[in-house]
């Protein structure tokens, strides 16, 4: 979960830390902006521009807001380019630092947008919230609780409160990709890879032509993504986000051109590295819940018994937010193992509860 690493990361379009402002040439005919994330550990999100003939396609937007706004426009600038040139955003998935500045530009200047089917889920899941609906299952507050942790839970809900979604900076998109589309840019062509886990609706672009794989929060080069927080979680997020890598395993190794951080040569070392790296969780995981005696455990005891980000810090050293998706992320990989047959579940009192299969 650490990001201070990937701040610092060289990118070698540009030479530079990769968040540095600029239009960076990351392959023939693309170029990369990087889009700040003010007060984010993560600092900024990359925006593609692929340029043809007829226009500029942007694989994903960034955040809605006037200083991600103002760098996109002086980086197209410095490629003879404008926000009217931009015609179509193809959007990574319906997380706020990829989706709404295309949607605000999309509703100022009719540009065309496109987001995974499976993202439906999410926005009407938002909407719903900000019309004062209650989230289907608590959303957030009510995944807390079912992992153990009530405290966390009424902390998250006091600090969530005050932040309003702004749906002005939403909007459904024109087109929904289901997955079997092969997308036409100028001269290239895109396949569009469903890769759920990071969120249900996840997709990437392939151009394999190229070797290029625009891999949005799904194959990150630093860091590991958050696994199922979304407004409409699923049940097993980390299973689907393990399918989602041995798919993109499958294709050809390609250049990693990635959300947040610089871009890398193997898609496929990268995919093996995440690979490791989960597995090697599932089995803390399981250790933990084999560690703790015969009445079972919760994802926030296991949470609180695993080391996180690279300081390997202590749950309760972790803010709020950190520490509610680090307690789900420990409840993706118990479902994983409970899924696999190598954990028991029951409800207790509304908690989740797992036991090892051996006791
Ligand atoms: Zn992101």
């Amino acid at each position: 979960m650490s990001a201070s690493s990937t701040a610092r990361a060289v990118s070698p379009d540009s030479g530079a830390p990769w968040s540095e402002p600029g239009a960076w040439p990351a392959a023939p005919g693309v170029h990369r902006i990087p889009l700040p994330l003010p007060n984010d550990a993560l600092r900024a999100v990359n925006v593609y521009v692929l340029a043809t003939e007829q226009g500029l396609t942007l694989i994903d937007g960034g955040w809605a807001i006037a200083a991600a706004r103002d760098r996109l426009e002086s980086g197209l600038a410095s490629i003879g380019a404008g926000l009217r040139d931009i015609t179509r955003f193809l959007v990574t998935h319906a997380h706020r630092d990829h989706y709404t500045l295309a949607a605000v530009i999309a509703r100022e200047l009719g540009t065309h947008v496109s987001l995974g089917a499976g993202e439906r889920a999410n926005l009407e899941a938002l909407y719903g919230v900000a019309t004062g609906e209650r989230p289907s299952g608590g959303g957030t507050v009510g995944v807390l609780r079912r992992c153990g942790a009530p405290t966390l839970a009424d902390a998250w809900g006091r600090e969530s409160r005050g932040m309003r979604v702004d749906l002005d900076e939403w909007g459904h998109p024109d087109t929904w990709l289901d997955g079997t589309e092969s997308l036409t840019v100028g001269s290239r062509t895109l396949d569009v890879v469903p890769t759920p886990g990071h969120t249900r609706g996840h997709v990437v672009f392939a151009d394999t032509d190229a070797g290029l794989l625009f891999a949005g929060d799904h194959v990150l080069p630093t860091i590991t993504p958050s696994i199922g927080f979304e407004p409409a979680p699923v049940e097993n997020p980390l299973g689907d986000f393990l399918t989602s890598l041995a798919r993109v395993r499958d294709l050809p190794d390609l250049r990693l051109l990635p959300a947040h951080g610089p871009v890398t040569d193997s898609s496929h070392a990268r995919v093996d590295e995440l690979l490791a790296h989960h597995e090697q969780r599932l089995a803390a995981c399981g250790a933990a819940v084999g560690a703790s005696g015969a009445s079972g455990s919760t994802a926030h005891d296991v949470a609180g018994a695993l080391p996180w980000t690279r300081h390997a810090r202590s749950l309760t050293e972790l803010n709020t937010f950190d520490a509610g998706l680090a307690t789900m992320e420990t409840r993706a990989h118990l479902e994983l193992l409970a899924a696999r047959g190598e954990l028991l579940r029951e409800d207790v009192d509304g908690a989740a509860v797992y036991s090892s299969t051996t006791a």
